[in-house]
């Protein structure tokens, strides 16, 4: 029998997931399929390839960056680490518990390195169509390479979409943005908060895009930042020069007036306003259409797509587990694609989801929603021969996590924690957050 092929869009950790659970079971002698994974930037890592473009790319497409400069991990990273690749020993020492963006790039291409997966990459490829035909029962890709400019479409039995996102923005308009005499931009094209120091600054959203771009602004040096919301505060103890008010309604010249009646002068407006799940190269028949949740819709397990489980989608979930999640999902994609694990009837695949999402919609509280998602990871680990790790142990650093926001917004990225896969404490870093401008990997891993 011909080996099936396996095509992988995205090089992401989500697909460098993909990858990596495909070498494993390699490496342990099993027979694995063709993989080809097509990315469309020139390197691996992305989200975390950072890049000062926005808006179009080189190749002309739309840029997939929204990370920024000086961005360091929202959440500790021993919620985030690798069962079967520890911080510990990519670095040969535990280090401290909110790498910058360099640092966790560096992290994520070490596994990889080392997996030997480089090869299956087509980089500079991006994906333009994806159609399933029902008599071949096989999908036809359809990519573009921009170096060499040549199309190529071929044939597979599987697609997996690891494309993320947190790219395509979500941009509300408001009366008067037409007309501001400063400057609107998106979150995703946020580059370097040195560009609003000294500046007046409004941040529209109450999310982590809101809290980190604002977080990062003061820490730059902005005069003074409002921040804005429509449902309910983010409700920090924020710096003296820091404001939360209610929504904005419109703008008039520079004045920003809120619903509550009072009014601001800002530089630069920046909306934190979220992102979209957008797929231009699938068809209606394939494409996930979903709210940014932890259940979302019409995926069995999290993964398959049930209205053609031979299709399958990673990381559309939004995301407190973000890398140990991925692989969870990305052992279990992979089982199931080399006949491990046996799908149910479609009835079966569409009550899970749904299941799910009223577990999810029955939650009280952030603190459940990460129980909930650490349940979700462990319930795929236990289903695979993916090491494992003490979920338990990462709710609890989680915990102490949303503890220290809490108490601290602008500190606490001074707290070490302990690893779930090590047990090791974590040192504290050598300079407090809101001091250490340098984000470098050099300087982030000197020890004092
Ligand atoms: C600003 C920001 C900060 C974040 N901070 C953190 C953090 O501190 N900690 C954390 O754990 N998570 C963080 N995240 C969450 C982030 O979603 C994950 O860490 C992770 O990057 C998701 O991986 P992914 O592979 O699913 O998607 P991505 O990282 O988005 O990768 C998707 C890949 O698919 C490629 N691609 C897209 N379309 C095509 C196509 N048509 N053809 C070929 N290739 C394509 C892209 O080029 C990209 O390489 C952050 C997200 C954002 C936006």
């Amino acid at each position: 029998m011909a080996k099936k092929r396996v095509a992988v869009i995205g090089a992401g950790p989500s697909g460098l997931a993909q990858l990596r659970a495909f070498q494993s079971a390699a490496d342990k002698g099993a027979e694995i399929p063709d993989i080809v994974c097509y990315e469309k930037q020139s390197d691996w890592g992305g989200l975390w390839n950072y890049t000062w473009r926005t808006g179009v790319g080189a190749d002309g497409e739309p840029c997939h960056g929204s990370m920024y400069r000086y961005l360091w991990s929202n959440g500790p990273k021993e919620g985030l680490e690798f069962a079967d690749y520890t911080f510990d020993e990519h670095f040969g020492k535990e280090i401290a518990s909110y790498p910058p963006r360099a640092v966790l790039f560096d992290y994520i291409e070490g596994r990889v390195k080392k997996a030997g997966v480089r090869d299956w990459i087509r980089f500079n490829n991006v994906v333009r169509d994806v159609r399933y035909d029902d008599k071949t029962e096989t999908f036809t890709v359809t990519a573009r390479d921009s170096q060499s400019d040549t199309e190529t479409e071929e044939e597979y039995d599987h697609v997996i979409v690891a494309t993320g996102h947190f790219s395509t923005p979500n941009m509300p308009h408001y009366p008067g943005f037409d007309t501001f005499n400063g400057r609107i931009l998106h979150a995703h094209d946020f580059r370097d908060a040195r560009e609003f120091e000294g500046k007046d600054i409004l941040i529209m959203g109450a999310s982590y895009s809101a809290e980190d771009i604002g977080s990062q602004c003061w820490k730059y040096g902005a005069n003074s930042i409002t921040s804005c919301y429509r449902s309910g505060p983010m409700g920090y103890d924020w710096p003296d020069n820091w404001d939360e008010v209610p929504a904005l309604e419109k703008v008039e010249g520079k004045t920003a007036h809120f619903s509550d009646g009072h009014t601001r002068e800002v530089d630069a407006i920046i909306l934190c306003t979220g992102y979209k799940h957008h797929f231009p190269f699938l068809p209606d028949d394939l494409r996930l259409k979903t709210a940014n949740r932890l259940a979302a819709d019409d995926l069995y397990k999290g993964v398959v797509w049930i209205n053609n489980p031979k299709m399958f989608y990673l990381g559309m979930q939004d995301q407190w587990f973000t890398f140990n999640m991925f692989d969870a999902q990305a052992w279990w994609v992979r089982d199931c694609i080399m006949g491990r694990i046996a799908l149910p009837d479609t009835a079966t695949m569409e009550a899970d989801w749904k299941k799910r999402q009223a577990d999810e919609d029955a939650l009280e509280d952030d603190y459940a929603c990460i129980r909930y998602q650490g349940d979700y990871t462990e319930e795929l680990m236990a289903e695979t021969d993916y090491p494992g790790f003490d979920v338990e142990m990462a709710c609890q650093q989680f915990y102490a996590w949303k503890k220290h926001k809490k108490k601290d917004i602008m500190a606490f990225r001074d707290h070490g924690y302990v690893s779930p896969m090590t047990n090791k404490q974590a040192p504290a870093h050598h300079t407090p957050w809101k001091d250490a401008l340098d984000d470098s990997l050099e300087s982030y891993l000197q020890t004092s």
